[in-house]
């Protein structure tokens, strides 16, 4: 249904959009998600042509939306938008800000319109409040009507803007329940939003957007319970991810430690924890990987909520297991290794090999 080929959008020299690529069917539920100000606005706004996007292109039920003279008209007729403020007329009722556009732009009769109108709100939940002025409505309410307000032009598609960031957390489930129940009609749904459990229960995919581009997408499965890349690993996980592409050749322990003591003292870790961190990063790749393996990438990551510790090892090379078969010499490594960390995984890849090194977090420590 919507076809997006390197999708690319500037403001002046900053490149928001960088190459969007996607395919997205009818009827689809699509989540995005992503670190704010990564472009998923920006994104949704460039779809429906609020922004103009720089190059790329942008295929609609088989029409290039951005070739020279089509009706931008037409696609806003196919295309609903319900932002994160609700924008409505705040001095006109809810009827009448539901029948607005039907009338203006649609030039539906107003007997139809406004039976069309009580049906939408019926379904919105809020039949009761036809006659209400929007102002007298509360945040959920008012978004609830917006909904009802961008289904009013029958649309084929609705992209939601964070359509629950701008309200107070107890009307936060009254409009997802509205979403939800949308959802289940058929219509296809592009929704930006934080709301995690949401996305993961509603989506039929979810793109995680970052760097300018969909930088991973899958099911909600593939992508909360095994994310392939180290951002969308970090966002979902809420970590902080330090990173480096270690060489055996030219590797400087002392600067990789310093590294390592710098971000987890701004991360608020005890000296303890620097102290265990430095030490295992020594051990582990001093004593045990080095002597096996040539180059590396290392990833340091603290989560927030806990201050839980994990390290990863991946390279390309090797399958074996590198704790398995150490010399003797080693046998240190190993014992201090094993006694530092609460697990220590090892998974074989098709070319390589990844290590994963996990310390429990402070605040566990701390609250047994
Ligand atoms: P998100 O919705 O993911 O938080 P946005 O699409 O709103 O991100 O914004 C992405 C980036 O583009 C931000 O750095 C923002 O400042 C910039 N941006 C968005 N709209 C404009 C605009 N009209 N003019 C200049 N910069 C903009
Ligand atoms: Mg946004």
């Amino acid at each position: 249904m919507i076809e997006i080929k390197h999708l690319a959008k500037k403001f002046g020299s900053c490149a928001v959009l960088k190459d969007v690529n996607a395919t997205i069917q009818t009827g689809e539920i699509i989540s995005i998600i992503g670190p704010s100000g990564t472009g998923k606005s920006t994104f949704l706004r460039c779809l429906n042509l609020l922004e103009t996007p720089t190059s790329g292109e942008i295929v609609v039920d088989g029409v290039n939306v951005l070739a020279k003279g089509f009706d931008v008209q037409s696609l806003r007729r196919k295309m609903g938008m319900v932002f994160q403020q609700f924008n409505l007329f705040s001095h006109l009722t809810v009827l009448e800000n539901i029948m607005l556009a039907p009338c203006r732009l649609r030039r539906q009769k107003p007997d139809d319109a406004r039976n069309e109108a009580l049906r939408l709100l019926k379904l919105v939940g809020l039949a009761d409040k036809a006659n209400s002025l929007a102002e007298e409505l509360s945040g959920g309410q008012q978004q609830r009507v917006a909904i009802a307000r961008a289904l009013a032009m029958n649309p084929e598609i609705i992209l939601f803007d964070e359509p629950t960031s701008a309200l107070d957390p107890t009307m936060v489930d009254e409009v997802l329940s509205v979403i939800r129940k949308l959802a289940k009609t058929g219509i296809t749904m592009l929704i930006v939003t934080h709301e995690m459990r949401f996305a993961r229960e509603v989506s039929d995919r979810i793109f995680y957007m970052d760097e300018g581009i969909i930088y991973e997408s899958g099911t909600p499965e593939e992508l909360f319970n095994a994310p392939k890349k180290r951002n969308t690993y970090a966002f979902l996980q809420r970590v902080d991810l330090l990173h480096f592409a270690l060489q055996k050749e030219d590797f400087d322990l002392y600067h990789l430690q310093g590294q390592l003591q710098l971000f987890a003292e701004n991360r608020n870790l005890s000296e303890k924890s620097c102290k265990r961190l430095r030490l295992i990063a020594e051990e582990l790749l001093v004593n045990v990987l080095f002597p096996q393996i040539n180059a590396l990438e290392f990833d340091l990551g603290v989560a927030k909520e806990d201050c839980g510790i994990l390290i990863r090892c991946c390279w390309q090379g090797s399958t074996a297991d590198p704790l398995a078969h150490l010399p003797e010499e080693a046998g240190v490594a190993q014992m201090i290794l094993a006694r530092q960390c609460q697990k220590i995984e090892f998974k074989p890849a098709a070319n390589g090999g990844e290590l994963t090194l996990t310390l429990q977090g402070e605040w566990q420590q701390f609250n047994p």
